[in-house]
């Protein structure tokens, strides 16, 4: 294969909704395997691979109505960290190394984040996920993809969605929704499209970090925009 990869760092960002499979809830084992696999193959091509999990799948703090808000945000983060423990089993079954590093502490589940620690396990191609978003309540796990990736100085946010891409209105509902090829991050917060929160396309607006949307349903997808195939949406500067 001739073909090289853009990348040598990526920041994959997973949404707990795409673990959960056609059921939309909890997880589902064929879907994990596959994405692992999906995530080999760019370790198979030199690529350094962090990734951040969401939580959606079991919990959002927005699901806890009439709940104190930062209670209900620390469930969302503890679903995020059963989402990272699969994800690690499903890649240590398919012999790639793993570490899950949580931003809160949990020693006897994962190691702490540690910024250098999780380089270093870049740099000796290992894959480090990123559970339990920033630590803190109020954010989200987008927010977690954007920080992390200007922390390990990532090259790209990989953003993996249920969508293929970013269109002017949801493609589900609307036929005559137009997709964007590519996007400036201040069209993204002017427009109010849903790609990610104003404060995760902020920081990666402030930081210079470019954002490659596309689908995860589309089996090969993470290989295919990181040889550089023009499928989804690119937003940067
Ligand atoms: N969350 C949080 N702080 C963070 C990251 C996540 O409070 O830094 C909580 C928040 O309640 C969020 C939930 O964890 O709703 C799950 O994350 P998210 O909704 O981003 O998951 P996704 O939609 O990607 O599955």
């Amino acid at each position: 294969n001739m073909i090289k990869p853009l990348y040598k760092r990526v920041l994959l960002k997973i949404s707990g909704e795409s673990l959960a499979g056609p059921q939309g809830f909890g997880l589902d084992t064929e879907t994990i395997n596959r994405i692992a696999n999906e995530v080999k193959e760019l370790t198979e091509m030199g690529v350094e691979v962090a990734i951040v999990v969401g939580g959606g799948n079991f919990w959002r703090g927005r699901s806890g109505e009439g709940m104190d808000r930062t209670t209900a945000d620390y469930m969302g983060m503890m679903a995020t960290v059963i989402n990272a423990l699969a994800f690690q089993d499903a890649l240590e079954n398919i012999n790639i190394l793993t570490r899950v590093q949580t931003a809160i502490e949990m020693r006897q589940i994962a190691e702490p984040y540690i910024r250098r620690r999780a380089v270093r396990h870049l740099e000796k191609s290992r894959v480090v996920i990123f559970a339990a978003g920033t630590g803190n309540p109020y954010f989200s796990t987008d927010t977690t993809a954007a920080l992390r990736a200007a922390e390990i100085e990532a090259e790209v946010i990989l953003l993996a969605k249920k969508v293929d891409a970013v269109y002017d209105a949801d493609p589900n509902i609307d036929p005559t929704a137009k997709k964007f090829d590519t996007l400036s991050y201040i069209d993204v917060l002017k427009l109010g499209l849903k790609v990610m929160d104003s404060t995760a396309t902020s920081l990666c607006m402030d930081n210079k970090i470019p954002i490659q949307v596309f689908g995860l349903d589309e089996p090969g997808n993470i290989k295919r925009v990181v040889l550089g195939e023009k499928i989804g949406t690119y937003i940067n500067s």
